[in-house]
Parts: structure tokens; sequence; C-alpha cells
């Protein structure tokens, strides 16, 4: 649940980014290459596309530097996964049935069976 409503406010927040990226960032200094976005199409790509292009590119960086921090503190952390815990002792089961009449199984711990 948490993942659908992260992936709903990057989606919501990210409009208001998207405009004032287009206003500030690409209407200002990135304007050589957006130009090119507001006239007439010459070629099938554009200067424009280089945009995406480093967009990506820091996305990718800033990713890869959060999954190397990501797992730098895991690796930091105890192990938490299920094969790291300690097993629970439980009491050691009977190997044979008891010869006994009464078909007690006999275990450690476990009252004698009475006597017949
Ligand atoms: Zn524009």
């Amino acid at each position: 649940m948490t993942d659908v409503l992260v992936a709903v406010a990057a989606l919501v927040l990210m409009e208001p980014v998207t405009a004032l990226a287009h206003r500030f960032v690409m209407h200002g200094f990135g304007m050589g290459w957006h130009r090119s976005h507001h006239e007439s199409p010459r070629t099938v790509l554009e200067a424009n596309d280089l945009f995406p292009v480093v967009f990506a590119g820091v996305t990718i960086v800033i990713l890869a530097i959060g999954v190397y921090c990501d797992e730098r503190a895991a690796a930091a952390r105890p192990h938490r996964h299920r094969r790291h815990r300690v097993r629970r002792r439980l009491p050691a089961r009977p190997r044979r049935r008891d010869p006994s009449p009464t078909g007690i199984l006999a275990a450690p711990g476990r009252p004698a069976p009475p006597l017949a």
C-alpha cells in the first residue's frame, strides 16, 4: 500500500516540478537545446531530445547512490534474514515406541508412565 501511495504522490508532485523545469530550465539556460522543440521539425531527432537523456542519466546516478548506500546500511545491520535466526530449541522427540503395555511414548522430561 505504501508503494502505491509513493507512486501517486510522485505522479502528483512531478507535475509542478516539470512545469517549473520547463519554465526556468528549458526556457532559461537550456533554451539552446529547447528552441528546437518550438520550431518546425526538420529531423527525426532534435536537440531538445537531449533533455530526457540528461535527466535519465542524473536519475540513474541518484538511484545508484541510493542503492549503494542502502546496501552498505544493510551490511552494517545485524542479519535479520530467516536463515540467520536462532532456531527455538524443541524438546527431543523419542526415536522409537515405548515397549511398555501402556503404549505411551517415552520422552525426556515427560514423567514415566505408571506401572501396570
Ligand atoms: Zn518550451
